[in-house]
């Protein structure tokens, strides 16, 4: 979830920065129309009210509008730098004040803010529509981009032509009359009822309700979940009773631990079919008009189908790349499910039943297997966790890989007194950015984890300016006596955070046209740092027990590893499923014959998918791929995409030292610095001298045996 929700705030804060240029302010007192002269430029988090905002943003609308008016307006003849570069620096007065409006909105934020959010949304979007559909603006793009191999330009600059042009050709720029008010009435149709699958998908989980009257029905539930189904009894005003609903805390422990198997099978069932019961909230109509509507407007901008036109902007590019993808990771995935399936099978037996396995069964058996054959507590690693140990544990890391070094500050203004403040210099002395954390939960912060910025990087005047990057997360609080001690979970969240902050540290790009990196690529600078949170000469840098100083137990560590490999054969089918059935909807060229319930089973039939699993999301709950705007459609394959790329990657570290410094350099250099400035499989070529190979997932997925060196 937490990757999920950081790739929602990096295309949130994937927005530029500002430059310190001279403004004429109509008043002194709003900080946004004045030069910050904080340290290093941060902003001046004090000064900046709520009222700032709304004259902040109509005032970058104005500006913005002006500037991009003026290059369309412009009676030179187009040029690299009067049409594209000028472009890419417009907006730089709005650009400042998103970027701290929506960071507070994400971390500190409050009724005031959600108001002006909701304000400003549509007057932004007109903005865009009005840059998108300005013909002469487009008219200077297109005759730069024509002349784009004779030009002399840069790689990254060609590559900002190429971008821009992009942009503006799919947003329908190249259309005849006709076919631009096409593509405005599907725009709108989708984004129409795009909302009502997911409302539909939201009324179906959340109406559901599983009463249960007696106690003996709820054998083997662990105490805290009984507990919060009495209080969701009292609320529904049903005292006395227990209720179980569709939503994840729910359903899941439910399946994992409830003895009465026929409840099992009813709140399963319930779950499944969400959507599907043929009244006002079914969606199967409205998902075969958005798989329509899609593969309509992909072919009125010159694509094959919708999954065609999404991957065009994605590493994998073409369709038959993603499905090679799913079908090398489906065999041996399924293989290892149907072993899975077996073990289970034997513990029905050994327990006296004869029944066959049901999806119903799975959860709770594999629990079962998994506790007698790995029993360990995750909470015996906790004390070993210390939050300000782990932090520098991950600085740690950066400075062995790097040479980077972290020194805090506290004359640099923060947001809240729970904010730290660190200097970062490169391993030569000099600033590399100012990096930010905030790791603890509060009213104001939305759940989950991110890192974010305060200001990009990127070069003005030749000036190479620095970014302000802050890491946000919700980890557990000090109690007691104890400091804040944080789970395994969390230390991998520590990292993997930490790994997007470094990609935006060591940013260094020319233009923000050049800064956007593919949804299937953004993941693997953080996840790749989860793999040094278990590496012994890591682990025994900062795992010491917080009143002992003793290293973490490596005996424990081998537990965690074991148990860990336990079930990956039900958890890869039951995603990749759901990744063939995104694919399958989206590769459609042509109207259906099939009802939208024969188009799934068709698609689960032609994988062989196994009857004992369900597949993660039916058509009629997909909200990834259906729910409103495009979302992860043709995109739900994007997270095994990183997986494979990080195992990959970091499988180069091990063949030659997990702290190995060409590696890293070249690491830095190809993957961090200048992602989005050439195309990304080119890079990860040039990084690891080859494309990625599947093999070390698998291995890492315990779906094939590591091979033993020396052997034939
Ligand atoms: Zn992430």
């Amino acid at each position: 979830m937490r990757k999920w929700l950081a790739l929602v705030v990096l295309a949130l804060v994937a927005l530029p920065a500002f430059a310190q240029q001279a403004a004429v302010p109509p008043t002194t007192a709003n900080p946004f129309f004045e030069a910050w002269t904080t340290p290093f430029g941060v902003p001046p988090f004090a000064q900046i009210k709520e009222a700032h905002y709304l004259p902040a943003f109509n005032e970058g609308i104005t500006r913005e509008r002006k500037e991009t008016d003026a290059i369309a307006k412009d009676p030179q003849a187009p040029t690299f730098a009067n049409s594209l570069e000028a472009l890419d620096q417009a907006g730089e007065f709005l650009d400042r004040v998103e970027i701290v409006f929506y960071g507070q909105l994400s971390a500190e934020t409050n009724d005031a803010l959600q108001g002006i959010a909701k304000e400003v949304a549509p007057m932004l979007s007109a903005l865009n529509d009005d840059i998108n559909l300005n013909e002469a603006l487009f008219a200077r793009v297109k005759a730069v981009w024509e002349k784009r191999d004779t030009l002399g330009l840069t790689q990254e600059q060609k590559k900002l032509v190429e971008e821009t042009y992009k942009d503006f050709v799919r947003g329908g720029a190249n259309l005849d009359a006709n076919g631009k008010e096409r593509l405005r009435a599907i725009n709108k149709e989708l984004s129409l009822i795009g909302l009502k699958f997911g409302d539909n998908v939201l009324k179906e989980t959340n109406t559901y309700r599983l009463v249960i009257e007696k106690k003996e029905d709820l054998a083997g539930l662990p105490s805290g979940l009984v507990g919060a189904a009495a209080d969701a009894a009292k609320n529904a005003k049903l005292e006395g009773k227990w209720v179980f609903g569709l939503q994840a805390p729910s359903i899941w422990p439910f399946l994992q631990y409830a003895d009465n198997r026929e409840l099992r099978r009813q709140i399963l069932m319930a779950y499944v079919s969400r959507a599907d019961h043929g009244d006002a909230n079914d969606n199967k109509a409205i998902l075969s008009k958005i798989a329509a509507l899609r593969a309509e407007k992909a072919q009125l901008l010159g694509y094959k189908t919708w999954a065609d036109f999404i991957l065009d902007r994605n590493m994998a590019k073409v369709p038959a790349r993603v499905y090679g993808l799913l079908d090398q990771l489906w065999t041996p995935a399924l293989a290892v499910a149907h072993k899975e399936a077996e073990d289970i099978q034997a513990v029905i037996r050994a327990g006296g039943q004869k029944f066959k396995l049901e999806p119903w069964d799975w959860r709770y058996y594999s629990e079962k297997v998994k506790k007698a054959r790995y029993d360990f507590d995750e909470e015996a690693l906790r004390p070993y966790f210390k939050l300000d140990n782990v932090r520098d544990g991950a600085f740690y890391v950066a400075n062995k890989l790097y040479g980077i070094t972290f020194t805090e500050r506290t004359d640099i203004p923060r947001y809240h007194t729970e904010v730290r403040t660190f200097e970062v210099k490169d391993a030569d002395g000099s600033h590399l950015g100012v990096f930010m954390t905030d790791y603890h939960p509060r009213p104001g912060k939305r759940g989950g984890a991110w890192s974010g910025r305060y200001r990009n990087q990127y070069f003005r005047d030749g000036k190479d300016i620095r970014p302000i990057v802050v890491n946000v997360c919700n980890f557990s609080r000090p109690t007691g006596d104890a400091p804040a001690l944080l789970s395994l979970e969390e230390v991998e969240t520590l990292f993997h955070e930490f790994g997007h902050g470094l990609n935006s540290l060591f940013s260094r790009v020319h233009y923000k046209g050049v800064a956007r990196v593919p949804r299937d690529f953004v993941e693997l600078p953080s996840q790749i740092m989860e793999n040094w949170v278990l590496e012994p000469d890591v682990l025994k840098v900062y795992a010491r027990h917080w009143k002992t100083g003793e290293v973490i137990p490596s005996e424990l560590i081998a537990k965690v590893d074991r148990a860990r490999k336990y079930g990956q054969g039900f958890a890869s089918v039951e995603y990749l499923a759901a990744s063939y059935l995104d694919m399958d909807w989206h590769t459609l060229s042509q109207p259906r014959e099939e009802s939208t319930t024969e188009f799934e089973n068709a698609s689960m039939a032609k994988i062989h998918m196994m009857p004992e699993i369900f597949v993660r999301y039916r058509s009629t709950y997909f909200n990834h791929i259906f729910g409103g705007g495009t979302g992860y459609s043709a995109g739900y394959y994007s997270y095994i995409w990183a997986e494979v790329l990080v195992a990959d990657a970091f499988q180069a570290f091990k063949e030659r030292g997990i702290f190995d410094q060409a590696t890293a350099k070249s690491f830095r250099t190809n993957i961090l610095e200048r992602p989005g400035t050439e195309d990304a499989m080119t890079v990860y070529v040039r990084f690891r001298g080859h494309e990625p190979s599947v093999e070390p997932l698998l291995v890492k997925r315990g779906l094939k045996e590591a091979p033993i060196p020396g052997m034939p």
